[in-house]
């Protein structure tokens, strides 16, 4: 375990809480702050490199509302070009490189205003969600500046650092910390549904004291932007969270075209399960399976997709679930009430009405969403097992099947037979079966009688294995090695 102030690092969204659940409502500091925040407007974002940059400028929609927010200048290639050419190792000593990463979780905490404002108008995020984005970000930060501070190893040279729009703050920012504190330099591409978050948190980098030269910000579509950063001879790794899919891509763009042995470090998607057993108390179940599947919308790749409960108590755990989901309020971010914010763009909300549709007669309940925007109601599907999910549902549908007490192995196979292995969950009161599931079920986080969305930065390293993830996992020990020029004596790190 992490020290407790790597924790618990926050200073101003309230001591002693941290992550994605630290989130006080009853706190009036907070309260203010997101006031002051609502009144914000989100700048335009454009490539932040060396040279002169040059684009496409298109708008960037609120997923809430469908209004413009601003506008971003997407990188053309010849712009990507430039900058892989203009880009430059940080040779700082380690310390510095530290104090400066510092600096910026300082400058994230207090420019608070445009990062609520970017991540509720770009992203459609709910304000815990916000809170606990910014908080996971400023823990990146500053966890990888203490892994780092008394480093002397040498970086690998130019990194590739792709994220994705769902954590377009705490995971853009991550990959950026991990690299930078290794010495490496930069080229980042934010999804292209989150730029101006991204913006936002390259400009305060490097006014903590980035060079430009070691971070150049290149928004843009992934065919081209993407494309090019992922096949070009002179990088010399790449991280990427998103699709299992496009990992793939990326995995075969780099065979082809760089060095051998160039790292890619992937965490990519799930098909994440919980076993709730005829021991668990239904009443926590009930509230961290409702959690785990529709905090944030569903779109974490952590979140619940296949619930497992055990025959004799389904009928009661499934009515309460049912019962928390009328309680659920679907709507405006920044309605403190709100629970269930937006899906992030059109298409998103279409594959998920095309899918929910097809599968009608599995639908055991739905709840209400707005009209206007890109919601979509909190969805209960009945399913015989996780084989009957085709892929990773990346929104509020939760699966539900059912099993029988001498079924439970047969459970535990057919989850990892799918290959994903990101999150599990576990509801039980029984020590010795926690133990035997736990060895047997192939994920990289499990959760014991808790949701299983959230890992805390330095203290639940988070990452997966088989297709959800190459490892090492963000936010732990192992992560920061990965960035540096391997060890000539010990070539395996
Ligand atoms: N780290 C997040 C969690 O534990 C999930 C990250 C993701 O969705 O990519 O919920």
């Amino acid at each position: 375990h992490a020290p407790a102030s790597l924790v618990a690092p926050a200073a101003i969204f309230g001591a002693g809480r941290t992550n994605s659940e630290g989130f006080d409502l009853s706190d009036e500091g907070t309260l203010a702050r997101i006031d002051a925040a609502r009144d914000c407007t989100v700048p335009d974002a454009a490539p932040l490199t060396v040279s002169e940059p040059a684009g496409t400028r298109v708008a960037v929609v609120n997923p809430a509302t469908g209004e413009t927010v601003a506008h971003v200048t997407e990188a053309d290639a010849a712009t990507v070009a430039r900058a892989i050419g203009d880009a430059r190792i940080w040779d700082a000593p380690a310390a510095e490189r530290a104090a400066v990463l510092r600096r910026a979780a300082d400058l994230y905490e207090e420019n608070y205003g445009p990062i609520f404002a970017a991540l509720a108008r770009e992203a459609g995020k709910i304000l815990p969600d916000c809170v606990g984005e910014l908080r996971e970000a400023v823990d990146f930060l500053r966890y990888y500046a203490a892994e780092g501070e008394h480093s002397s190893r040498a970086p690998r040279g130019i990194v590739t650092a792709i994220s994705p729009w769902n954590f377009p703050l705490a995971i853009f920012t991550g990959q950026i910390a991990a690299a930078l504190m290794a010495g490496n330099a930069v080229l980042a591409k934010p999804a292209e549904q989150t730029p101006l978050i991204a913006a936002i948190a390259v400009r305060l980098l490097h006014e903590a004291g980035v060079p430009r030269a070691a971070l150049q910000l290149l928004p843009g579509q992934g065919g081209t932007v993407g494309a090019a950063l992922t096949s070009d001879a002179r990088i010399n790794g790449v991280v990427f969270t998103g699709s299992t899919e496009t990992a793939q891509i990326i995995a075969r763009a780099m065979a082809a075209n760089m060095a051998p042995g160039t790292p890619l470090i992937a965490e990519t998607g799930g098909l994440n399960a919980m076993i709730v057993d005829s021991t668990a108390l239904p009443e926590q179940a009930v509230r961290d399976i409702v959690a785990s599947s529709f905090r944030s919308a569903g779109q974490r790749c952590s979140a619940l997709r296949c619930l497992y409960v055990q025959e004799d108590i389904a009928p009661h755990v499934i009515a309460m679930i049912k019962g928390a989901m009328d309680e659920l309020r679907v709507g405006d971010p920044w309605n403190l009430s709100t629970d269930v914010g937006p899906v992030i763009d059109d298409e998103a909300r279409q594959g998920i009405d095309v899918y929910a549709e097809a599968n009608a007669a599995r639908v055991l309940h739905r709840v209400w969403a707005p009209r206007q925007g890109h919601f979509i109601a909190p969805l209960l599907m009945k399913v015989n097992g996780i084989d009957d999910l085709d892929r990773e549902v990346f929104g509020p549908v939760l699966h539900v099947a059912t099993f029988r007490a001498d079924q439970l192995d047969r459970v535990v196979q057919g989850i990892n037979a799918r290959g994903y292995g990101l999150t599990f969950g576990l509801h039980t009161r029984i020590d010795s079966r926690v133990q035997e599931v736990s060895e047997a079920i192939h994920a990289g986080n499990i959760y014991v009688n808790r949701n299983q969305i959230g890992a805390v930065v330095g203290s639940q390293p988070f990452g997966g294995e088989g297709l959800s993830g190459t490892g090492p996992k963000a936010g732990g020990p192992l992560y920061l090695a990965r960035f540096f020029a391997p060890d000539p004596v010990d070539p395996g790190t």
